[in-house]
């Protein structure tokens, strides 16, 4: 058995093309959906994720500003500046990008963030949002865009949760514990498996959807698969060749699995596009509380 591919990059294209089809009609009423993007410092990676979010934007049609600081910038100063962004009503997402240099408390930061502009869904009323509702159904928050695009990946196969066992390997406050409340949310039975589990192989074995957020290459081998069961890769590492490559030894597991995901082109190019529909779900909540 190989398995079905579940193609991020085509299922991002999709979903991209309704955002701008959204942002179309959102423009013809007057309000253009803006999303603005902070980075403090020059991390590399993160100057890339960034670049990468405001191209989105763009290419969609939305508003997006790129704020750059030095890493030098002060708490006070980014607080400000958070403030600021709140209250400007041409920006429906506010992003900070993390890492953010040492000196700054990055959960203060994010928390100054107002929930109605979260559209990376970090804020404490994101995570209660999680615990309520399902997308669109929320008063505030949003879901965090890398779980949310898992999600997203299970509907377009048209995978029905209700009683599946799903395994989510990683406990992050960013993509673990939000995804085990998405599937929750979903009647799945969940279990959240971490760095202290003990036999994580007899957990794997028994699950039906197996999402791996991990952060380490050949975490999930074909021998802890069980057969059909659909696999969702998260992770982003190198291998010895400097090669990007997930949680999963994709080469294996694709024989025992039913669907899978495939990194790259898997979950990374989902993450950007639920940002951008976060941000356009932002944008059609502040026009309907104008109206
Ligand atoms: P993280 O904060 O480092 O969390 C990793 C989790 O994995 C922790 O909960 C840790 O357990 C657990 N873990 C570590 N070793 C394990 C093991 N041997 N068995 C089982 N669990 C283990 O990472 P993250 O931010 O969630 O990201 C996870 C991966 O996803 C990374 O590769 C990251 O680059 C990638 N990522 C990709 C996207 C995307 O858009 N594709 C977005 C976000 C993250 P403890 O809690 O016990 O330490």
């Amino acid at each position: 058995m190989t398995a079905q591919l579940i193609d991020g990059n085509a299922l991002s294209k999709q979903l991209r093309t309704q955002v701008a089809a959204d942002t179309v009609k959102l423009k013809a009423q007057g309000l253009t959906p803006g999303l603005a993007v902070v980075l403090v410092g020059d991390n590399p990676a993160s100057q890339v994720y960034v670049r990468n979010k405001v191209k989105a934007c763009e290419e969609a049609g939305l508003h997006s500003v790129l704020e750059k600081y030095e890493a030098t910038l002060s708490e006070a100063d980014l607080l400000a500046r958070v403030e600021a962004l709140n209250n400007d009503s041409s920006i429906h997402g506010i992003l900070v990008q993390l890492p953010l240099p040492a000196h700054i408390d990055a959960q203060k930061v994010i928390e100054a963030i107002s929930p109605a502009k979260d559209v990376d869904g970090f804020h404490i009323a994101s995570a209660g949002a999680l615990m309520t509702g399902l997308p669109g159904q929320e008063k505030s928050g949003f879901w965090p865009c890398t779980p949310y695009g898992c999600m997203k990946m299970l509907e377009s196969i048209g995978y029905d949760l209700k009683g599946k066992h799903a395994v989510v390997i990683g406990r992050s406050n960013i993509v673990g514990k939000p995804m085990a409340l998405m599937l929750l949310q979903q009647d799945a039975t969940v279990t959240v498996a971490h760095s202290r589990t003990q036999n994580l192989k007899a957990l794997t074995l028994q699950a039906d959807v197996i999402v791996a957020a991990v952060g380490k290459r050949n975490v999930l081998t074909a021998d802890m698969v069980k057969p059909g069961a659909v696999v969702l890769d998260v992770g982003m590492n190198r291998n010895p060749e400097g090669k990007l490559c997930g949680d999963v030894d994709f080469d294996g597991v694709k024989e025992v699995a039913s669907y899978i995901t495939p990194v790259p082109g898997g979950v990374g190019p989902m993450t950007i596009t639920m940002l951008l529909v976060n941000t356009l779900e932002s944008a059609q909540r502040a026009l309907s509380e104008k109206q």
